[in-house]
């Protein structure tokens, strides 16, 4: 029974420690040392390369190593072979500290004072209580509702939109395209925690931005192609939205020239916002190749036919 890890490299150790530890009956490999691929059952991968998958005639599951699964390519894993995203705590609390930051920021008005302090200005604002502030959140899935009950501790009013509708206590909730305009219409900060798929690229556009009340901000920390970034430019430049937090761009890196570097209201991280953590996320791989060993369901198996 083998498992071969082929991913981020940097924590492919502290994934070898865990299961070795905990599971000296699977065969942990880590990539390039994958001994005979003939023998490989679980792959634990960040991407799925078509001539690679092919040489793996053995494999029963593939495991993400990350939670989207929108850099894989579905049609190179046979359709007996369940994709698995990555669901664990480590990713969740990564993702709610870095909204709350953003959030926070935003709220207290910390790009405000940085610009402030750089131009020598002492100029208090004034400062509005959380429950003033309308927070929505697009995607309530694992990491959504968890920003969301977050978010709920200082007191924001909140709002999340989902393919689905999603009853959330103390959380105003909106379902599909119909609602997404009433949605939108409260919303002072609007977050994009979406899936990457063909019904939600491009979804934060001009027409999307032009829904949100006059100076809302943006926090993308979806998909860079989820955003129209000369809609966001257009966007900040007249005011409309007044600043976007982007952990994500399209591409990645960004390329040098791209508007973003130099626009001051726009805040930039190189796709950081949470990571997969091995302490946490290898206990749970664990337990879903035990559950495949002795034939009960997955979890977090993504449906192909919508995209996540
Ligand atoms: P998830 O649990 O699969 O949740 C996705 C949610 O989005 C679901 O609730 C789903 O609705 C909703 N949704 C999907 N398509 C929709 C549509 N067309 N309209 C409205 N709602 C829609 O995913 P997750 O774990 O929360 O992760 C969300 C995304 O965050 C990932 O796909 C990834 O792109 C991103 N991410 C970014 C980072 C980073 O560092 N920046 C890290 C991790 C993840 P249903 O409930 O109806 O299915």
């Amino acid at each position: 029974m083998s498992i071969l890890y082929r991913s981020d490299a940097p924590r492919a150790a502290a994934w070898a420690h865990y299961f070795r530890k905990f599971a000296p009956d699977l065969d942990f490999r880590v990539w390039p040392d994958a001994g005979d691929l003939d023998d490989v059952e679980y792959l634990i991968a960040w991407q799925a390369p078509a001539e690679f998958i092919a040489k793996l005639p053995r494999l029963k599951v593939f495991f993400s190593s990350g939670a989207g699964v929108d850099h894989v390519d579905f049609s190179a894993l046979p359709e007996h072979v369940p994709i698995v995203r990555m669901v664990e705590p480590g990713i969740i609390d990564g993702m709610v500290e870095y909204v709350s930051l953003g959030v926070l920021a935003l709220h207290r008005d910390f790009f405000d004072y940085q610009a402030a302090k750089a131009a020598g200005v002492w100029n208090p604002l004034e400062v509005p209580p959380a429950s003033s502030r309308t927070i929505g959140v697009m995607g309530m899935g694992a990491l959504g509702r968890a920003v969301l009950e977050r978010l709920a501790s200082y007191g924001f009013d909140l709002r999340g939109w989902n393919r689905s509708l999603r009853v959330m206590d103390g959380v105003e909730s909106f379902a599909g395209p119909d609602q997404l305009q009433p949605f939108l219409a409260g919303c002072d900060v609007l977050i994009c925690l979406l899936p990457l798929t063909p019904a939600t690229k491009g979804i934060l556009n001009r027409e999307l931005f032009s829904l949100l009340p006059v100076g809302a901000a943006l926090i993308n920390v979806g998909r860079g192609p989820h955003l129209v970034d000369a809609d966001l430019l257009e966007a900040l430049d007249a005011g409309q939205l007044s600043r976007a937090i982007l952990d994500v761009t399209e591409p990645e890196p960004l390329s040098a020239e791209h508007p973003f570097w130099a626009h001051p209201r726009v805040f930039l991280t190189p796709h950081v916002a949470s990571m997969t953590q091995p302490e946490s996320a290898a206990p749970i791989l664990l337990e879903n190749v035990r559950r495949h060993q002795r034939g009960e369901p997955l979890k977090d198996v993504i449906d192909r036919s919508r995209g996540y």
